[in-house]
């Protein structure tokens, strides 16, 4: 346990409660192999979560290692501060190469949150230099996450996770979002509901002014609150709203871009073209991090033009080590076919999930791709949830621990009501799904017992 105390003493987790572990050992992973992850015990786990949805090529893969101490030994740093080196050229063309649309300028950070940030400074920046600099504030949806600085928490719409930071970057206003199974309105028509939440977002820019409103920011499909599907036709309607009122759609992909939802970039999953995409985690599978907020021409061109100049980077933005394992990992994807694989399977991974609706404590199994979110329940027929006393002691208290226990590595999150989280690697196959399903309908049926 030499590994653990230490990690106690001096290793602050994050968005952990340190106090749990004041008297229990930090579980620690040493090594990763296809889709599994083993403990410093040596004992085996499916890795239900890719990581934290990054390793979508899955672990140990010896060429992406090769890469990154290739291009350390080649050019281990250089900035893109005023310069440029061969790997950030490549892969940002590479980028706008897979981005839709226009979306040609890539802008590199160093993961999610930058890429949220650069992108609500850039639509300010942008409307200040086309006259009309009043329009600064920003929409998102109720319990999404959107990332930790100041302004991408500031457009995050779980209000816990800001309080203690309060105040935050002024501007930013929830709309609904698309969960529904929770559908206060046309639970049983997608297209009506569809339509009324994107409608949402439509008053709001009234409520604050069309003159007042930069940008809109919405997951292709949300992740906190349970892998939130958009209804038919919500992005479409979303898109010509932003357009009426000159909004920029922000499509925010730091979990559903590369693969997860088996195409390159998710917008693409759903047929729109945003303005700006944020993505991050998949880019290098988790090998070495970037993130990156790719623009359209259409708004980038003001910056290409006279004095003006975005104010705005990261040292370790467009990292060459980072850079090189980028493109590395997507020519794996393209070699091995990853979003195919993913569009050829997701179809049983709902199927094998769906298996678990005969236990009374699921309630909705719902997402895309390699993506889900199993929502729990107290009662399926009523939907009916549980107390916020019954939430601490079966999910933080059981469900958490007994999962990984059981083998599995996933996330039970009740930052909405409690769900169940998947994101296993790209490479998963059938065998994975069966082995997830079956440490899930153990576990799940134990909790139901301490209900
Ligand atoms: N945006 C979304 C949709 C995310 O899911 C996350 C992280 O999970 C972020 C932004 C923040 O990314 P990072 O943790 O790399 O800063």
């Amino acid at each position: 346990m030499q590994h653990s105390t230490t990690a106690y003493d001096h290793l602050w987790l994050h968005h952990t409660r340190m106090s749990s572990f004041a008297d229990a050992p930090v579980p620690t992973i040493v090594r990763g192999e296809g889709t599994d992850i083993y403990d410093d015990q040596g004992k085996r786990y499916v890795d239900g979560l890719a990581g934290l949805f990054v390793v979508q090529a899955g672990h140990g893969r010896a060429e992406l290692a090769e890469t990154a101490y290739k291009q350390a030994q080649d050019l281990a740093y250089f900035p893109v501060w005023s310069y440029a080196h061969p790997k950030a050229v490549e892969l940002a063309e590479r980028l706008a190469h897979h981005a839709p649309g226009d979306l040609n300028k890539v802008f590199f950070t160093t993961g999610g949150g930058e890429a949220v940030e650069t992108a609500w400074k850039l639509a300010k920046q942008y409307f200040k230099i086309v006259g009309k600099p009043t329009k600064h504030k920003v929409i998102s949806r109720t319990l999404a996450y959107h990332g930790a600085p100041h302004g991408a928490l500031a457009i995050t719409g779980l209000p816990a996770m800001k309080a203690p930071f309060e105040p935050l970057v002024p501007g930013a206003h929830k709309v609904p979002n698309t969960n529904i199974y929770r559908a206060p309105i046309h639970g049983d028509d997608p297209e009506a509901f569809g339509r009324w939440a994107a409608d949402q977002i439509e008053q709001q820019i009234l409520f604050e002014g069309p003159d007042t409103v930069a940008a809109v920011f919405l997951e292709p499909v949300q992740n906190a609150g349970g892998c939130i599907t958009p209804p038919p036709g919500y992005f479409q309607r979303v898109r010509e709203i932003c357009d009426r009122y000159d909004v920029l759609l922000v499509s925010d992909e730091v979990i559903c871009a590369f693969g997860r939802l088996g195409t390159m970039f998710a917008c693409d999953k759903f047929g729109y073209v945003p303005d700006i995409i944020t993505c991050a985690k998949g880019m290098t599978s988790g090998y070495s991090p970037i993130g990156a907020a790719i623009i359209s021409d259409r708004i980038a061109e003001p910056f290409y033009k006279g004095d003006n100049t975005f104010l705005h980077g990261y040292t370790f933005a467009g990292h060459p080590v980072s850079a090189a394992v980028a493109l590395a990992n997507l020519d794996l994807f393209e070699r091995d076919g990853l979003n195919q694989h993913v569009l050829d399977n997701e179809g049983a991974f709902r199927k094998t999930l769906e298996k678990l609706y005969d236990l009374p404590i699921v309630g909705d199994v719902r997402g895309n791709g390699f993506f889900y979110g199993i929502e729990l329940v107290k009662d399926q027929a009523t939907r009916g949830t549980f107390t916020r006393e019954e939430n601490d002691r079966i999910l933080h208290g059981f469900l958490s621990k007994a999962l990984y226990e059981n083998g599995l590595y996933c996330r039970a999150d009740n930052r909405g009501n409690p769900v169940i989280q998947l994101s296993p690697p790209l490479i998963s196959d059938q065998s994975t799904f069966d082995e997830i399903e079956q440490i899930l309908r153990g576990t799940l049926a134990e909790a139901w017992t301490k209900i």
